[in-house]
């Protein structure tokens, strides 16, 4: 093996030379020294020890690349071998023993939930060679005449748990630049002009420039949190300028839940277009729930590396140290969690900002930060003391870092103020800092903000964070609704969405109330991915509009199961138009149970467009339409006689009280 062969050639010149025992202090006299003697020996010595050190760093250096290598070459050949072969997602996780112990429940398959969609792969070539397969979900509309295709986060289906997902990455990892620095992050090849795999995956899903891609990377615009360890991964890019994501919590608390539930709930996340989720477990077997969740994550899994920290200090703040925090980071990279909330934005001095806000400090993170602070007189936050050794190992694994917004407002009172924008400059610092080192970052946002103190944070965040992507909370527009908090954040999520925000962090129904269960996990999911697409309308993201128009045409030509299909959620769109009208006949209606057969708004628009009669005549009638929206002028007479005609209409309307709708009797015909 390398590494026997490299210590095997440094014994001879060790011994020769004396080095270890004037660096050591061992037994045996360097020859020099013998002959040289007295003061000549100790200047010899001293500029041995000066030789010495540059060459046991570059010793140690290249040991560590080639244990990095070996390490590599491990995860690859097992990686290869399935992972049950190697203990795989039940072996790694908890044993074999406890793993033959869980009962994963069969949840609802792809086709359960998007019925008349199938899951189609485009192959794409990358720069490098890589044959890449990139999903989409493929709806069938027009009885199958047709279809439109849609971004697919599911990833791939029918596959054990117990074996993990596929390593798709396993490949693309391995071949990376041979010869380049160890460290080689996104960010880096980018910065070097290099289209990785997953750069040229990310481009394929998102129908952009894979070049333009790789430009946003290396600008810190866009991020592909993908760290090398997670093999299994089909890499998203989270930028402003790309399709708005969403990210989905779970995790078990000390309370409830379990290794099994959670994992239900990783795969009920990805089914309902969750593109990024977090695990942000407290309770017990941490590790080994996050084994599980890595081994069968088909999108970027995050993590809040305090909080297993603080549960290895055994729940007491005074434990912890940086010396665990290294060792909490070093063993979750390893297991390959792609990004980290690090909360180092919480300096010291801002925490007396938050004495007189109504709710104090609410993020958990920041509040374990600022408790260890206090209580370790008042040193400053070790997080970002540290922050140049974090780096050095988000840069080794390629572990993407979400500046933690630890003194976010807790509540619509406490919003922009001061502790909450202190850190936000701080978090410009940091990111510039990971910038440098080739760490890509994106920047944790509030919290509980009102709507009209919304496009401060984006402004703020771009403007002091250098526009590196923002990943905000919500934010929860009102404070007043608690079983109901998927809705007031959708409401602020979709406003900063619109503004640029790239990264939205789901609310379920039980925030505030209880740890979410699937249901919850789905109801979130689907208030964020109208928020999010909102958001792509408001930016103009063609691919948004292509949907949304789609599903406008289902509705207005009564293709119901179109309609159906084309949602978010096609079971619950269908079961509630069934509700009232579950005949197949009323699938073909030109009504439905809202306004009934008479007033049906759609219904009696297609009926004038069928009295415009032929092409032409409707096609005048639409010219006289845009004419009127572009507020075109009309010509004196048209205008004049329109006026006239105005004027009838509205002397007949007073005539007959004012009212809209009359019985039929009382409606006069003719003009
Ligand atoms: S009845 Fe009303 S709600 Fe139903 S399709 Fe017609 S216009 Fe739409």
């Amino acid at each position: 093996m390398a590494r026997g062969r490299r210590v095997k050639a440094q014994a001879p010149s060790k011994g020769g030379v004396g080095f270890g025992a004037a660096g050591t202090g061992a037994a045996g006299a360097p020859a020099g020294a013998g002959r040289a003697g007295g003061a000549d020996a100790a200047a010899l010595r001293a500029r041995l020890r000066a030789r010495g050190a540059p060459a046991a760093r570059t010793r140690v250096a290249r040991l560590e690349e080639e244990l990095e290598e070996a390490r590599q070459q491990l995860y690859v050949a097992e990686a290869a071998e399935g992972f049950s072969a190697a203990g795989g997602a039940a072996g790694g996780a908890a044993g074999g023993a406890a793993a033959d112990a869980l009962v994963f429940r069969q949840a609802p398959t792809f086709f359960d939930c998007y019925p008349s969609s199938v899951k189609v792969y485009a192959e794409v070539r990358a720069p490098s060679g890589e044959l890449l397969r990139v999903p989409r979900r493929r709806i069938a509309i027009k009885n199958g005449a047709e279809s439109v295709d849609v971004y697919d986060t599911s990833g791939p289906q029918n596959v054990d748990v117990r074996e993990g997902l596929p390593a798709l990455r396993a490949p693309w990892v391995a071949a990376r630049a041979p010869g380049g620095p160890r460290r080689q992050t996104q960010m880096w090849a980018a910065k070097q002009g290099i289209v990785t795999p997953e750069m040229a995956f990310c481009a394929a899903r998102e129908g952009a420039d894979p070049e333009f891609v790789r430009a946003e990377v290396a600008r810190g615009r866009a991020i592909i949190p993908a760290n090398k360890r997670h093999v299994e991964l089909e890499p998203t890019v989270i930028g402003r300028k790309f399709h708005t994501k969403v990210n989905a919590n779970f995790g078990n608390s000390a309370v409830t839940s379990s290794i099994e539930e959670e994992v239900e709930k990783l795969q009920w996340s990805t089914m309902w277009g969750a593109d990024t989720v977090m695990d942000l477990s407290t309770g017990d077997n941490i590790h080994e729930t996050r084994e599980w969740i890595m081994r069968n994550s088909p999108v970027p899994v995050g993590t809040v590396p305090i909080y297993q920290c603080l549960e290895k200090a055994n729940g007491d703040v005074a434990g912890i140290t940086w010396e665990l925090f290294r060792e909490t980071l070093l063993e979750q990279a390893e297991q390959g969690v792609d990004y980290w909330t690090i909360h180092a934005g919480v300096l010291l001095e801002f925490v007396p900002l938050t004495a007189e806000r109504l709710t104090g400090i609410v993020s958990r993170g920041g509040s374990i930060h600022a408790k260890h602070m206090l209580i370790n007189d008042h040193t400053q936050n070790f997080a970002y003391q540290h922050w140049d050794d974090i780096l050095d190992i988000c840069a080794e694994y390629d572990i993407s870092l979400s500046i933690g917004d630890g003194l976010r407002p807790g509540c619509i009172k406490d919003a922009n103020d001061e502790a909450q924008f202190g850190e936000l400059r701080v978090q410009g610092e940091l990111t510039r800092r990971a910038w440098e080192k080739n760490v890509q970052v994106m920047n944790e946002g509030p919290g509980h903000v009102p709507l009209n103190k919304v496009q401060e944070n984006m402004d703020k965040q771009l403007d002091w964070c250098s526009e590196a992507p923002f990943y905000t909370l919500g934010p929860l527009a009102t404070d007043i609704a608690p079983a109901y908090d998927h809705i007031t954040s959708a409401i602020g999520a979709a406003t900063i969405g619109a503004a640029g925000t790239a990264l939205l962090c789901y609310v379920t129904p039980k925030e505030h109330l209880g740890l979410p269960d699937r249901d919850d996990v789905k109801q979130g999911l689907i208030a964020y991915k109208i928020a999010a697409h909102a958001s792509d309308l408001a930016k103009g993201h063609p691919r948004a509009q292509i949907r949304d128009d789609a599903l406008s045409a289902a509705r207005f030509e009564f293709r119901w199961e179109d309609q159906f299909n084309l949602s978010l959620d096609p079971v619950t769109a269908r079961s509630f138009h069934d509700e009232t009208l579950p005949a197949d006949a009323s699938k073909s209606a030109h009504f439905c149970s809202m306004c009934g057969p008479k007033f049906c708004s759609m219904k009696i628009t297609q009926e004038v467009r069928e009295i415009f009669g032929s092409d032409e005549t409707a096609a005048s009638a639409n010219s006289f339409l845009t004419a009127a929206a572009a507020a075109e002028p009309l010509a004196p007479d048209a205008q004049a006689e329109a006026d006239e005609g105005m004027l009838e209409m509205s002397a007949k309307f007073r005539e007959m009280g004012d009212e809209i709708y009359h019985p039929e009797d009382e409606i006069p015909t003719g003009r």
